[in-house]
């Protein structure tokens, strides 16, 4: 769409979708002068978020045409993290990059592992050049979603696909459990009908070993220690289990393992989970308990990180039990 001239530069808005691995998928409005691209903008019409763009994806056009982007092949020159780096052109940097990964796979090319993945979902970029490349070269094969393995199999069990509630649907829950997620900082959109929810009167409350301004937000925060909310899973599944606060016929009909699954959880009581998380026996109680508002319920796990960057919390390390 043309939208003007300025001092003889057409000015044209162009429709796009950001290309991140993000699944807020926002609608962008591009402003291009002559070449330039010089404005971005989230699509008010785009219904889950509502024109609104993460903070990254917002400054795209700034940073697009700042003078500080990298434009060209930096060598380290100085021990790691010291910042010392000198520019190279791109032959010398593929020379380079193909003599030292040429001698490796001369030796052994699974001693090789290219490490990446989804920075933008575009064909070129995102999925094709590189896997053709190190497939070539023999190179060791990585499972590539680094971050999301363990939640896309739970849904894969769980739902059958690797899908979700629509974001909308948050606004409507009178319980949000906000579990591991940073989500002012890297899920806006969420938290945009999260804030719904909860001037409808949902309650709020977060799970992080950190106090974040989300959690700051909640009406309560469960500060447990790092790396241990599988213990205060089993904790609330053995409150649900002793209390009978169970769908019995859901547990038949759809869950594989139950019996195994009920003889784990009973060897959580909450004062076990307390020690080894850190909290209160009442907390993980409390967060198992009937006088929450109940339905409906939504939990809020950790969304892909890329929004502004910024790293969900740390209650991913493997867990000592
Ligand atoms: S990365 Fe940002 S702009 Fe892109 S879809 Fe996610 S929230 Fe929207």
């Amino acid at each position: 769409m043309m939208i003007g001239m300025n001092s003889h530069i057409a000015t044209r808005q162009v429709s796009a979708a950001c290309p991140h691995d993000c699944p807020d998928t926002c609608a962008i409005k591009v402003t291009v002068e002559g070449q330039q691209i010089v404005r971005i903008q989230g699509d008010a019409l785009h219904p889950p978020t509502h024109g609104a763009l993460c903070t990254k994806v917002s400054r795209y056009a700034e940073r697009l045409s700042h003078p500080e982007r990298v434009l060209t092949p930096l060598r380290r020159v100085g021990p790691k993290g010291a910042g010392q780096f000198e520019p190279m052109t791109w032959d010398q940097a593929l020379d380079e990059v193909a003599r030292r990964l040429g001698a490796i796979a001369q030796r052994h090319p699974e001693a090789i592992l290219p490490y990446s993945y989804a920075g933008t979902m575009g064909l070129v970029q995102g999925e094709s050049m590189a896997a053709r490349f190190f497939h070539r070269l023999g190179a060791s094969l990585l499972n590539r979603t680094i971050c999301a393995s363990a939640g896309g199999e739970a849904l894969l069990q769980t739902y059958g696909g690797k899908v979700g509630m629509h974001v909308e649907h948050f606004s409507e829950s009178r319980l949000i459990v906000i579990w591991g997620s940073n989500a002012i900082a890297s899920n806006l959109h969420f938290w945009t009908f999260a804030q719904a929810a909860k001037r409808a009167g949902a309650k709020l409350i977060a799970i992080d070993p950190r106090h974040t301004e989300t959690a700051q937000k909640c009406h309560q925060h469960i500060a447990l220690l790092p790396g241990t909310d599988g213990a205060l899973a089993l904790g609330l599944m053995h409150e649900l289990i002793v209390n009978d606060w169970l769908d019995h016929d859901y547990l038949a009909q759809y869950v594989e393992g139950w019996p195994s699954l009920r003889e784990r959880a009973l060897a959580w009581p909450p004062e076990r989970v307390a020690e080894v998380c850190g909290i209160t026996a009442e907390e993980v109680r409390g967060l198992a308990s009937p006088t929450l508002p109940t339905m409906p319920t939504s939990c809020c796990p950790p969304p892909c990180s890329l929004n502004t960057g910024t790293p969900t919390p740390a209650t991913a390390t493997p867990m000592p039990w």
